[in-house]
């Protein structure tokens, strides 16, 4: 029987990890029903006239002419547009990637759970902004929300069912980023092919740049507390540079089970894809005699101060994680832009947070997403006027 799904965020790194999975996978295992991109109309075109979908949508409405045109004569409707994105996001299906970048990505997923299918979420920003709100509503709903992170991913095949209880603390690995070893006298001057020049995974350019700061570990420290319902102290990170171990869950009696694979986003979407069952993926299989070594150590927060802000901004709330997220994502494409320095990333980021919190811009918890949405606007705001005092 085939299974219907939609991809939202098709195009990006994670989308089209899923695409190459499934274009392996039995004819007619599965259909599609929406596509999803932002901006990039020949690449959305090109997939929709390989996968057939029902509906191919952009986000860009200025750009819903050049997609119809595109798929003139397929029989594929187009649409474009954030109303559309959400429309196509609610459509009946088995399962749902949500893989778009960004808080941009909050409302479409959010539609998706609406929907009640599986989610396999990529979009680590629906729960840092509104947490709550996503794991309340998949409840509700009766939806199952599959973690893409491979941290999460990880550590959700280590929880031994039933043993959720039992959990005493779970451990995040961080490969470290293409900084990891240099002083911080020479990380003030990185351009951005050095901060995009991931050592160990190769993914989309916002998350890249995450993973240089380790403000991508503070992300998916959130993201853990909130999609697992642990406490912060209970979420350790540890830097293991191979980033062969994904995840490990700590349990009560001292036993640690983990999750090992090669870094290949691969793995953990096909864990989603095939869950409750497994699917073969071409991933290269571990070798660990050839590894021969697997380091660990602990996260530098003097050179990575990025983790400290994030743990901070969690103790706070869902207010400071949003805020901390939205000033985050500014921050990063002014720094892809050439607009700032890289160490001015985190400091951006406790400014824009420190000034909100001045102000009581910051709750404690949401009623809804449009309170996070709220609060992502005013950080954008903000976190733009503290930039224009950092000289051009
Ligand atoms: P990417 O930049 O490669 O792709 C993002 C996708 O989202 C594209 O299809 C793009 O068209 C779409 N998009 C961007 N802005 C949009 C907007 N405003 N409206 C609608 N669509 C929009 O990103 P990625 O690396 O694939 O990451 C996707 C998500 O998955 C992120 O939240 C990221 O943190 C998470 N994630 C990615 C990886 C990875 O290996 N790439 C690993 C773990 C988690
Ligand atoms: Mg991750």
């Amino acid at each position: 029987m085939s299974r219907r799904i939609s991809i939202l965020g098709a195009t990006g790194s994670v989308g089209s990890a899923t695409l190459d999975l499934i274009s392996r996978a039995e004819p007619g295992a599965f259909e599609f029903a929406a596509l999803t991109a932002n901006a990039n109309v020949a690449a959305l075109a090109e997939i929709a006239r390989l996968h057939r979908p029902e509906i191919a949508v952009i986000g860009d409405e200025r750009l819903a002419g050049e997609l119809a045109d595109a798929l003139a004569g397929t029989g594929i409707a187009t649409a474009a547009g954030p109303d559309a994105l959400i429309e196509a996001a609610s459509r009946p299906v088995d399962y749902t990637m949500a893989a778009i970048v960004g808080s941009a990505g909050l409302r479409p997923t959010a539609a998706a759970l609406r929907a009640g299918s599986i989610l396999a979420l990529a979009n680590k920003e629906c729960l840092v902004c509104a947490g709550d709100y996503f794991m309340d509503l998949a409840e509700t709903r009766g939806a199952r929300i599959l973690p893409v992170d491979s941290e999460h991913n990880a550590i959700f095949q280590a929880i031994y069912p039933g043993h959720e209880k039992h959990i005493r603390r779970i451990i995040l690995t961080a490969s470290g980023g293409p900084f990891r070893d240099w002083p911080v006298e020479k990380m003030s001057g990185v351009s951005r092919a050095d901060a995009l020049a991931h050592p160990v995974w190769s993914m989309g350019d916002k998350i890249s740049i995450d993973s240089a700061t380790l403000m991508n570990k503070g992300l998916e420290v959130i993201e853990a507390c909130r999609l697992f319902r642990l406490s912060p102290e209970q979420v350790d990170v540890v830097v293991h540079r191979q980033s062969v171990i994904h995840g490990l869950v700590e349990y009560i009696d001292g036993s640690i089970l983990a999750q090992l694979g090669s870094p290949d986003m691969r793995i953990p979407i096909a864990s989603t894809l095939a869950w409750p069952e497994r699917m073969e993926t071409p991933s290269e299989p571990l070798n660990l005699a050839a590894l021969a070594r697997l380091d660990f150590e602990a996260p530098d927060e003097t050179r990575f101060p990025a983790l400290r802000i994030a743990r901070e901004a969690l103790l706070a709330g869902e207010g400071a994680t949003s805020c901390l997220n939205a000033a985050n994502e500014v921050a990063v494409e002014a720094f892809l832009a050439g607009r700032i320095g890289f160490l001015d990333i985190p400091g951006l980021v406790s400014d824009c947070l420190e000034s909100m919190d001045r102000k009581s811009m910051l709750p404690k918890r949401f009623a809804g997403i449009d309170d996070a949405l709220d609060v992502d606007r005013r950080a954008r705001d903000i976190v733009s006027q503290c930039m224009t005092r950092i000289p051009a």
